[in-house]
């Protein structure tokens, strides 16, 4: 009897014709998240991927497969052959581990016959198990509609014996998608919608803007600290960091104050754009939600947009910041994103932004200004940071 970590791969085992490719990359991803941790073998068994170990290093693996984009369910199993008293020696150990909890009463077994060779159907080699935990187990009945726990048992090349059933995030296997660049701001919302674009199988790289020395260099800080949390489940992360202080002065003193936020809103996109077509990615992901703040009106989000070509996605259009707060704490990128250090918005903010933008306004205020010389200038004081 052997000890394995079963990984169930949901959405994945539906891609049909490019199953295959999915699998296979997420077995890499899988490899990659086991870097450190000791294994005997990571393999693929008809629609799962089973990692084989010891005991010990259960937790530790549990943990960094809880944020491998593709993985539903992570089981802690027993492995046997196909003999019949092996079978029964796993069943009995599972429940030997199920008795330990206080609150478990009742059970019920489901069998899972994948090689239709074994010569016992599911629902009778389902009962034929109970029956088997009832003479050995005591304390414990049968209930098939709500039972405190299951007894899974998946026959296959081998037979694999579990209980518990794990939740992971689920998803689409990273780089599935195509590559994303994520405008990271220091607040909430942005690390919030890259984890879940990551989530859709997409690569993430990310860009933040700052206005050194007007904000410090613990802003900057703190933002790659978000972007290590990210790339704890996106993976490496390369980091673009853009001053752009001279735009801000610039609009400052050219254009109308009330502007300001969606003027330097449509600057970053600009940048973000170029950014991302030098470097072959397909779309920009931003942190906005409707009605959230005065940019983030309908408007002010048609304004912003129409400043760039290149597609952008908005995870967290239609949700709440009580449902944006929950992912962040859940990811672990709350505590950080409440420290309170001052980002490039609140240098210029103006006291009244316009929250109903029009677009031939807008246009009008800037051509009072060189953008292609600003964004060209602001693109030279780029620096690149990597983080894993
Ligand atoms: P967040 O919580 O992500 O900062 P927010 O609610 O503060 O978002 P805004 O300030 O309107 O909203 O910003 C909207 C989006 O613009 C952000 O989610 C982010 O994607 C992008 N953004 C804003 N400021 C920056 C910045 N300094 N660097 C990079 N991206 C930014
Ligand atoms: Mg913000």
């Amino acid at each position: 009897m052997d000890r394995v970590i079963s990984l169930s791969l949901g959405e994945v085992a539906l891609k049909g014709k490019n199953r295959r490719y999915f699998e296979d990359k997420l077995v890499s991803h899988v490899r990659r998240a086991m870097h450190g941790l000791h294994y005997e073998k990571i393999y693929k068994e008809q629609g799962k991927i089973y990692i084989e170990t010891d005991e010990n290093s259960f937790e530790k693996i549990i943990n960094r497969m809880k944020k491998v984009f593709g993985i539903v369910y992570i089981s802690p199993c027993l492995r046997t052959g196909k003999d019949i008293n092996d079978i029964e020696q796993a069943v009995l150990k599972i429940m030997d581990y199920v008795k330990k909890r206080k609150d478990a009463k009742t059970f019920k077994v489901e069998t899972h016959r994948v090689d239709k060779n074994f010569p016992i159907t599911s629902p009778e080699f389902s009962r034929k198990m109970g029956a088997v935990i009832l003479k050995n187990t005591e304390g414990f009945s049968v209930d098939v509609n709500n039972p405190d726990i299951y007894v899974y048992i998946d026959i296959k090349q081998n037979v694999y014996v579990y209980t518990d059933r794990i939740k992971a995030y689920g998803g689409l296997p990273l780089g599935t998608n195509g590559r994303g660049l994520l405008l990271l701001s220091g607040g909430i919302d942005s690390p919030v919608a890259g984890f879940l674009m990551a989530k859709r199988g997409v690569e993430i790289s990310a860009v933040h803007f700052h206005s050194y020395p007007f904000t410090s260099e613990r802003a900057e800080e703190k933002v790659k600290k978000l972007a290590k949390i990210l790339s704890l489940y996106a993976g490496r992360i390369r980091m673009y960091s853009v001053n752009i202080l001279n735009i801000q002065k610039e609009l400052s003193e050219k254009c109308p104050e009330d502007e300001m936020t969606i003027l330097s809103r449509r600057f970053m996109m600009r940048i973000a754009e170029r950014i991302a077509r030098d470097n072959g990615i397909d779309a920009l992901i931003t942190g906005e939600s409707l009605g959230q703040v005065a940019s983030q009106t309908i408007q002010g989000i048609n304004v912003t947009n129409a400043s760039v070509d290149i597609p952008v996605l908005r995870p967290l259009i239609g949700m709440d910041k009580v449902q944006i707060i929950d992912i962040a704490k859940d990811i672990e990128t709350y505590e950080t994103s409440i420290l309170p250090y001052d980002d490039c918005c609140t240098l210029f903010l103006p006291k009244h932004p316009v929250t109903k933008p029009r677009l031939e306004d807008i246009e009008r205020s800037e051509e009072n200004i060189d953008v292609d010389g600003l964004v060209n200038k602001a693109l030279e004081s780029l620096s690149i940071y990597d983080i894993e």
